[in-house]
């Protein structure tokens, strides 16, 4: 067999929120063939990590009160993390934030500039006056301009199902500011796709695509390939584009340069490369992946993917996953509750090679792991192992007494390498399953419970657990790319090396294994119903969307009169009067307030001012301060606290 050199990777996550298992679809499907790659003995590669720019980050990050990269960091530590518990065998989860990125994604674009594929234009757009940027169509809601629905998003309907241009939207604003976006003109970069269509037509019809995504691709030639606006006007999270100081490149244009940058081998991209390039993505960027990703590599000389693997959408119970409905099941809350191997072995149940949905149905996803991985599979074991720890001390008879029953599992172990290839898992574990009922049902007929009772037939029981334990390893060795822990456990059980797939050539006979320890534990529904619970009880992230607080939001702020007991100076600093306020109730408050330059602080005893009573007390140089006085104004000397003012009228001002 010819050592292949492989290098896969998933779709690089948004670097905005933690894993969910909708992602898990993904890494799973790809981990579970880098395994089984790796089984076969070839050299496979496996990266993958964060999509870290673009406005949404900025945004986010901004409410956070945090920078970007500090964001995009914890991010990538959390989806490291979560990955690495499901068992996601990543050689490197990287970043698109990198040096590295920066100057690929550069050359790669000087590039295709030198080959005369980048156009500037001049575009309008949507703009934030408040927030001073062009607002992504995400950002901007309205009026639909067919139903007249209120809030609508930039670009469809939720409610009649319109699709329309930003620009349609009636009394549209910005979901950032709520101010009315002004059309404003801006110079923009585009990638010439029409220049690659003859190399993508003949590309993406030689074998690297799924026969529904050439179908679609179809469509799209059929209406012509458009240029590709990538570029995006300051302030913006990402890359400059060289030779401007306000234009950077849109996220799309750096993120599938991660796979390089991420994955640093020069000679896996080189045009002439033999390795192999696969990429594990959802169905809803293909057209990032099949259209402008082959055309950037071809245009700046590098090679093209092997193949590109698409999947379907998770839907939950048969729903779209929603957070509102309690759907979004985060990848950290169902590990609080379930193990990590439940959910491979659920997914490889039921993934093939198309580009289909995936839905999971919690009632069938119990019924499958307690009636199949652990009712038959792990059966198997549990069944035959006691007796030869017990009458054996743990020794397998030296000879196979099944030869021809072996032969019907090992050669089936052919056929399901070809179903793991293939990406068909759902049928590879139909075959599995099929092949444990098989084993189970010779323990039922040869009755090893029976024989171990009587002197003469107790040897027989030696053969019989022998072949049992044989089929359950062969079975083992199948299902390793699913369940990489429990083949560990497994393998120490059996008291072997890890198990590979040429093991299946060679029973285990005249063998001291260990002692069985149960592998694992059949699951309630009640541990769903806590996973469920969990993440609807969970405080909700901070709002993605929208900056707006809600009236309970606001309800939330104790806003009091409170009289003015005290007022001084506070010499070591700069802007503040230490102020001491009754709040009512008996209650007095030490506050430090911002006012030193706009009030004489003997003006203002005994006068009423608004604070926030609930403010959490705050420890400064000078003491805890313990609310917040409510003022206007635009600063300095020009501030106000907000209750009849006389005393400003009067000159009580400090000027
Ligand atoms: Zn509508």
């Amino acid at each position: 067999m010819t050592k292949r050199h492989i290098l896969v990777t998933t779709a690089l996550p948004y670097a905005n929120g933690a894993p969910h298992l909708g992602h898990l679809v993904e890494t799973i499907q790809s981990d579970i063939w880098v395994r089984f790659q790796r089984m076969q003995g070839h050299d496979c590669h496996f990266i993958s990590g964060s999509d870290a720019h673009g406005t949404p980050i900025m945004i986010q990050a901004e409410k956070m009160g945090m920078t970007p990269t500090a964001l995009i960091e914890s991010i990538q530590a959390q989806q490291a993390k979560d990955f690495a518990d499901f068992y996601i065998e990543f050689d490197h989860y990287g970043s698109t934030h990198s040096e590295a990125n920066r100057e690929l994604t550069a050359a790669i674009y000087q590039k295709q500039q030198a080959a005369g594929n980048i156009n500037k234009r001049v575009i309008k757009q949507f703009y934030d006056p408040i927030k001073k940027m062009f607002l992504p169509d995400r950002y901007i809601q309205g009026e639909c301009p067919r139903c007249h629905a209120k809030d609508q998003y930039g670009d469809n309907c939720e409610v009649c199902g319109a699709t329309y241009s930003p620009m349609e939207l009636l009394n549209p604003y910005s979901s950032l500011s709520g101010a009315e976006p002004i059309e404003k003109e801006s110079e923009h970069y585009f990638f010439n796709l029409q220049a690659f269509t003859d190399f993508l037509k003949t590309w993406t019809r030689t074998g690297h695509l799924q026969a529904q995504i050439i179908n679609k691709l179809d469509e799209w030639f059929k209406e012509g390939l458009r240029e590709w606006d990538i570029s995006r006007d300051a302030p913006y999270f990402g890359f400059l584009i060289p030779g401007t100081t306000d234009k950077y490149f849109y996220v799309w244009l750096d993120a599938p340069v991660g796979y390089m940058s991420i994955f640093k081998n020069e000679a896996f991209w080189q045009a002439d490369s033999e390795t192999e390039l696969y990429h594990f993505i959802g169905k809803d960027i293909v057209y990032f992946h099949a259209l402008f990703w082959p055309a950037l590599l071809h245009g700046a000389g590098f090679r093209t993917p092997t193949a590109i693997f698409a999947h379907g959408f998770l839907t939950i119970d048969g729903q779209k996953m929603s957070k509102s409905r309690g759907t979004l099941i985060k990848a950290r809350t169902y590990l609080n509750h379930l193990p990590a191997e439940y959910l491979r072995y659920y997914f490889a149940a039921k993934l093939n090679d198309r580009i289909e949905d995936l839905d999971i149905q919690f009632d069938d996803f119990v019924k499958r792991i307690n009636a199949d991985l652990v009712g038959k599979f792990i059966n198997i074991a549990s069944r035959a192992a006691p007796f030869i720890t017990k009458l054996f001390a743990g020794k397998l008879s030296s000879q196979l007494a099944e030869p021809a029953l072996y032969a019907i599992f090992e050669a089936a172990g052919d056929d399901i390498a070809a179903h793991w290839e293939g990406r068909r898992y759902s049928q590879a574990i139909r075959e599995i399953m099929s092949l444990a009922d098989r084993a189970n049902q010779y323990i039922d007929e040869q009755k090893p419970w029976v024989l171990a009772k009587t002197a003469e037939t107790v040897p027989s029981v030696q053969a019989i657990c022998t072949v049992s334990l044989n089929l359950f390893r062969l079975l083992m060795i199948y299902l390793t790319p699913v369940l990489p822990q429990t083949a560990k456990a497994v393998a120490h059980f059996l008291n072997s090396a890890p198990l590979t797939w040429q093991d299946k050539a060679t029973p285990l006979l005249d063998h001291v294994i260990n002692e069985y320890q149960p592998l694992m534990q059949r699951i309630d529904l009640k541990q769903i119903e806590a996973m469920k619970m969990a993440e609807q009880t969970e405080k909700p992230a901070a709002p993605e969307q929208s900056s707006f607080i809600t009236i309970e939001d606001f309800a939330k702020v104790d806003l009091r009169i409170a009289k003015i007991l005290e007022a001084e100076q506070v010499p070591e600093a700069d802007k503040l009067l230490r102020l001491i306020v009754d709040i009512g109730e008996e209650k007095t408050r030490q506050i430090f307030a911002g006012i030193k330059a706009a009030y004489d602080p003997a003006t203002l005893i005994g006068r009423q001012v608004v604070v926030v009573a609930n403010l959490a007390p705050r420890k400064m140089r000078f003491g805890v301060s313990e609310g917040m006085v409510l003022a206007a104004g635009p600063g300095g000397a020009d501030i106000w606290v907000i209750t009849p003012d006389a005393g400003a009228a009067a000159g009580m001002k400090v000027k």
